[in-house]
């Protein structure tokens, strides 16, 4: 017998990826415990999101299995202000596979998955090139599957247009950037895969073998098909429905990787190198005790503090909305709730979540010393001990 097959899945789906992922989070990381007991490594793909990062982060860990956080972005064709629908690929999009190499990848990630909803949402979050190249930091790139651009040109037998946009990914990703080599059985693969490796060669490039997992188990097919109709709002009547062309698409053994891409043909490189990723990828989420808010910094009035400011504004739009009628029920929520704010960013803590009150509790005056509307003696300024906030 050789040696023991090493391999670690780097192109996964969870739930995550909405109406097309049919991994559950709990059933795919016990899987890939099992299939994969030694060193056990596992990449997040989502597409187009980091919806699930943090859960996935937080649940491999406790199961010892490496997470390895990264996204299926889709690439807008040209520019991502683009929205016109594409010649060559169905909306005008292609697929690319990204992983975080440390913290600041990932949070270059999160920076890709924002712009791409905020600026280039057209059918799908998309990103373009351009804002590739600005946050490429800290990021592994793999060529993608057969909806990325690079296979989609080999398949319009326009190579030189394939090799172009490579020698582009190259200049943005440079020693990060690896061919990604996939076999579902399908004919498009076979096609694509020879080029890809032909690339490989000639730029001496890494290739990676991954399976595009949209589901855990083979027998998921099924359940991943009724969610593609329900995305595709047809049902499982229609002939004509968008379904997968296979049911490969699940979480394989190191073993049915290998029997897709045997050794004779690809030797142990694409494999290796999936261990290899996997070992450089290191992030580490400051999250539980080390969670830090960065809350973003607003231009504040001369003299006062993001918390005496804000308490000022809560208070002002309680007089706007209720000028006859706040009860002592306001005051109590507005505080409960300022109280459960974070600290600001300077550290300082919020005040005193309670108002300096004239009077106690069961004594018939039990008012507090900010205004108390409707009461006609309201509006004036609380004193110097109780929440620094005024009134205009
Ligand atoms: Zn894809
Ligand atoms: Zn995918």
């Amino acid at each position: 017998m050789g040696r023991k097959l090493r391999f670690a899945h780097l192109h996964q789906h969870t739930q995550f990826s909405l109406l097309d992922g049919a991994a559950k989070l709990s059933d795919l990381l016990k899987w890939v415990k099992e299939t994969t007991p030694e060193d056990p490594a596992l990449a997040m793909t989502d597409h187009g999101n980091l919806f699930g990062a943090v859960e996935f982060y937080k649940k491999a860990t406790e199961m010892g299995i490496k997470p390895i956080l990264g996204y299926e972005a889709y690439v807008a064709a040209e520019s991502r202000f683009d929205r016109k629908r594409g010649k060559g690929l169905d909306g005008g999009y292609f697929h690319l596979t990204l992983l975080a190499k440390d913290f600041t990848g990932y949070q270059n990630l999160v920076r890709l998955a924002s712009r791409a909803y905020l600026e280039g949402f057209y059918e799908k979050p998309r990103i373009d090139r351009e804002i590739l190249r600005e946050h490429a930091e800290g990021l592994i790139a793999l060529s993608g599957c057969l909806g990325a651009e690079i296979p989609q040109f080999i398949l319009q037998d326009r190579l030189d247009l394939a090799e172009a946009r490579l020698e582009e990914y190259l200049a943005i990703f440079k020693d990060r950037f690896f061919i990604e080599i996939q076999n579902h059985g399908l004919p498009e693969q076979k096609k694509v895969n020879e080029v890809l490796k032909e690339f490989a060669r000639k730029y001496g490039l890494g290739m990676v073998a991954t399976n595009d997992g949209h589901y855990v188990r083979k027998e998921d097919a099924r359940a991943h098909e009724v969610l593609l109709a329900i995305q595709s709002k047809s049902t499982l009547d229609d002939p004509e429905r968008w379904r997968f062309p296979c049911d490969e698409f699940y979480v394989k053994t190191p073993e049915e990787m290998r029997a897709m891409l045997p050794e004779e043909e690809w030797g142990d490189e694409p494999f290796d190198n999936t261990v290899e990723i996997a070992r450089m990828c290191e992030v580490d989420l400051p999250i539980g005790d080390r969670m830090v808010y960065r809350i973003p910094r607003f231009p504040l009035p001369e003299g006062r503090t993001e918390a005496q400011y804000l308490m000022e504004l809560t208070f002002k739009g309680l007089l706007r909305r209720y000028p006859d009628r706040i009860t002592e029920g306001f005051y109590r929520e507005i505080f409960r709730l300022l109280g459960k704010l974070p600290r600001t960013g300077t550290g300082r803590p919020w005040p005193r979540p309670w108002p300096r009150w004239s009077g106690r509790p069961g004594r018939g005056s039990w008012r507090p010393s900010l205004p108390w509307p409707g009461s006609g003696s309201g509006r004036r300024r609380p004193s110097s001990t109780g929440p620094s906030t005024s009134f205009p």
